[in-house]
């Protein structure tokens, strides 16, 4: 896409503008140059995943160009950076017609499937052999994107195949998506592609995470998370939710007068290139050309062991004649084209009866009903329990008890429900009564206008108050082992913890009795417990499990205050300026922190020892290293690698997982090996020692 030379001269045009940032710029040439800079970072950031400057520089930078086109909007263009933005839509979705229909693709689950569409497609051209290019399958939703003299004037949705919904606005907000592209250089005056919009895994769990704490269902599964946000009426929305693409198709172009077909577009290797070199994420990297049906399906299965170490979610591969001419000599049915067959990947899907539903108390007190089904194998794992979320998921779903469901399992994501199958009903299966008083306790269960989950409003509950120190107690949290759920649910029912604070002083010489409990697991136990005492405060404002207030928010929080009970101090107001906080998570935490109950407990924790100063904050300062990336790679002579993570992170720092032009400094201690050759090669990282390190944090 950029040759060396356009990249240095890019690099420096950017430079040149950070060096001395105007409020404006001047002349439209200049702004020009700007849009191709920003271009440029954009393309290192979201197709390489290799950016050559800060977040914040570019954000400097695209500002600048937003105040430039503010005072000459003559001056913007269609596929300037800020055309992303825009504003909500209010009516529905125009519906468009793609040019060429978006089939379906045929499915084949082994490999007899698979030798058999080679001998038809051999018969068909009578051909000996036949090339296939492979590609993963995408589990996302599937686009179509046109460009015409090289802007890109509308993204729709596949709708049923020949309609789909006209989504341009949404489109434009997914940054792998080039705004514009010289398919002119190519003699292409309008091209069609097609394509999946996704989710990653990562950002499929963050965002289910903060669904899960805003007490919303989370959503099921990456593809409906991608598909879905396509039709989400606010692109900013759209925005926030992060999504990728993968291009893997030129469906139809027309080309400029006087122009040949390129041979690029002579096959799919080559024209998945071509969209690669014109600033495409294509899949040119995970694509495979063979010229035999064997090699072919030793790649896919190849693939399907990887499929759970990729960020994304692939349902299988994608096999296509990779001859263009040859392509169009098998045609296509009406349903799917004669050229290209899925292999599908063992699915995750099994069928299970649904014996009972039951109803847990979660610590804020909101009642969860949990699905148990008869255990059923899924993917490599054995599933009993589901969560049904809330009430209006059970309606919505319209499962009962003694329906056969459907059950799905979609790599790390947690297994849900699809549906029942109702044709299999008898008659026998009831519906799903929520209660009406909390199982635990027997108190009136409330319901909050705009919440989906039923509660539980008494503190005292046991079952929150369980749940709660089993939150304290939790990895994230303050993470002490040997404490966990079981035990925890033991002691309490044994009158030995009633509290938090009981944590503190639990009685060891009566623990020490139980059966179990051997002198070695009961002296392991009391030293993580006094562990904890001194763990980084944002994990203790995490493990306090004030309603809203996630990993995220906890740290954000943290990095306000020097002691944990300043946060008593702070308004709703102040609270809400803070990064990612708004109204109902500053309200939780004002609520949290007046009630009586709360400091006093709060109170006594500090009294037992735990520790509520921002230790890492006071002790080295904070923010000094903000942004600069480290990685440690071998053994390092006095630090431990987490220590020394930690030590970075306390001041800004952040750690990378590999090596790659974002790095700063590689500390490196005994034995290093690939991670010092790599940035040896890279010859851009700074090669340090633990001194060095060292030195760099104590100054
Ligand atoms: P299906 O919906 O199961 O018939 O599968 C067809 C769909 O697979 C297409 O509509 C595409 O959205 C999707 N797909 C994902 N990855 C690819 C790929 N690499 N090539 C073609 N289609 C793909
Ligand atoms: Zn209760």
């Amino acid at each position: 896409m950029y040759s060396k030379e356009n990249t240095i001269a890019l690099q420096d045009s950017t430079q040149s503008f950070l060096k001395n940032i105007p409020d404006v710029l001047t002349s439209k040439e200049e702004t020009e140059k700007l849009r191709d800079a920003l271009r440029f970072h954009e393309y290192r950031y979201y197709i390489l995943n290799d950016p050559f400057i800060s977040d914040g520089e570019y954000d400097q930078l695209f500002k600048l160009l937003e105040r430039t086109e503010k005072q000459h909007p003559d001056w913007i263009t269609k596929d300037s950076p800020t055309q992303r933005v825009a504003k909500e839509l209010t009516g529905n979705f125009l519906t468009v017609q793609h040019l060429v229909p978006m089939l379906s693709l045929d499915n084949s689950y082994n490999e007899e499937d698979l030798r058999d569409f080679d001998r038809r497609a051999r018969q068909l051209t009578g051909l000996d052999s036949i090339v296939y290019s492979v590609e993963p399958k995408f589990d996302g939703g599937s686009i179509s994107l046109v460009y015409e003299n090289d802007l890109l004037v509308r993204g729709a949705t596949r709708g049923n195949g020949v309609q789909g919904d006209d989504v341009t606005t949404n489109i434009k907000q997914i940054r792998t998506i080039p705004l514009s592209a010289r398919f002119s250089d190519y003699g292409l005056q309008q091209v069609e592609i097609r394509g999946e919009v996704l989710m990653n895994k990562e950002n499929f769990k963050k965002y289910n995470e903060a669904l899960i704490e805003k007490g919303l269902a989370p959503l099921a599964n990456p593809r409906n998370a991608a598909a879905g946000t396509l039709r989400i009426k606010d692109p900013s929305e759209v925005r926030r939710r992060n999504l990728e693409v993968f291009v893997y198709h030129i469906s139809d172009y027309t080309l400029l007068p006087g122009k040949d077909t390129p041979k690029a577009l002579l096959s799919h290797d080559a024209s998945l290139q071509l969209l690669w070199e014109l600033g495409f994420r294509s899949p040119v990297h995970e694509m495979h050309v063979f010229r035999s049906i064997d090699e072919v399906i030793a790649y896919c299965r190849e693939f399907e062991e990887k499929r759970d170490s990729l960020p994304y979610e692939i349902d299988g591969m994608v096999i296509k004649v990779n001859d263009i001419q040859l392509q169009e000599v098998l045609g296509m049915t009406s349903h799917h084209p004669r050229w290209a067959i899925a292999f599908k990947f063992k699915a995750r899907q099994g069928t299970s009866k649904l014996l009972n539903v039951e109803f847990q108390v979660g610590r804020t007190g909101s009642i969860t009903p949990v699905a148990k089904i008869d255990p059923v194998y899924i993917g490599g794992v054995t599933v009993s329990s589901i969560s049904l979320f809330n009430e209006d998921v059970i309606r919505e779903k319209d499962v009962r008890i003694g329906d056969t469901v459907l059950v799905e399992r979609a790599g790390d994501v947690i297994p849900y429900i699809v549906k029942p199958l109702t044709e299999l009903r008898s008659g026998t299966e009831r519906p799903i009564t929520f209660p009406s008083h909390c199982p635990a306790c027997n108190s009136t269960l409330f319901k909050e206008e705009g919440e989906a989950a039923w509660r539980c409003v008494n503190i005292e509950c046991s079952a929150q108050v369980v749940e709660r120190m089993i939150h304290y107690v939790s990895k994230d949290a303050l993470d002490i082992r040997g404490l966990g759920e079981a035990n925890i649910k033991k002691f309490y029912e044994l009158g030995l913890l009633k509290d938090i604070p009981g944590i503190y002083k639990l009685n060891f010489a009566a623990i020490s009795q139980l059966e179990g409990f051997g002198a070695k697991s009961v002296e392991k136990l009391k030293e993580a417990i006094e562990q904890s005492k001194k763990q980084p405060l944002h994990r203790l404002i995490f493990a306090l499990g004030i309603r809203y207030v996630g990993e995220t928010t906890a740290k954000v929080l943290a990095q306000k205050v020097n002691h944990l009970l300043e946060l008593k101090d702070l308004s709703q107001e102040a609270l809400q300026t803070l990064e990612d906080i708004g109204p109902k998570v500053a309200g939780s935490i004002v609520h949290f922190f007046s009630n009586e109950d709360n400091l006093k407990m709060l109170q006594e924790l500090e009294a037992l020892g735990v520790e509520m100063n921002n230790v890492q904050k006071q002790t080295h300062g904070s923010g000094e290293l903000e942004g600069v990336t480290f990685l440690f790679t071998g053994t390092l002579p006095t630090l431990k690698r987490s220590e020394a993570e930690a030590m970075a992170e306390a001041k800004g720092g952040k750690i990378l997982s590999g090596v790659s032009a974002k790095l700063n400094y590689l500390v490196v201690g005994k034995d290093a090996g690939s991670k010092l050759d790599k940035a040896q090669k890279l010859g851009t990282v700074k090669i340090i020692t633990e001194e060095e390190f060292l030195k760099m944090i104590n100054t």
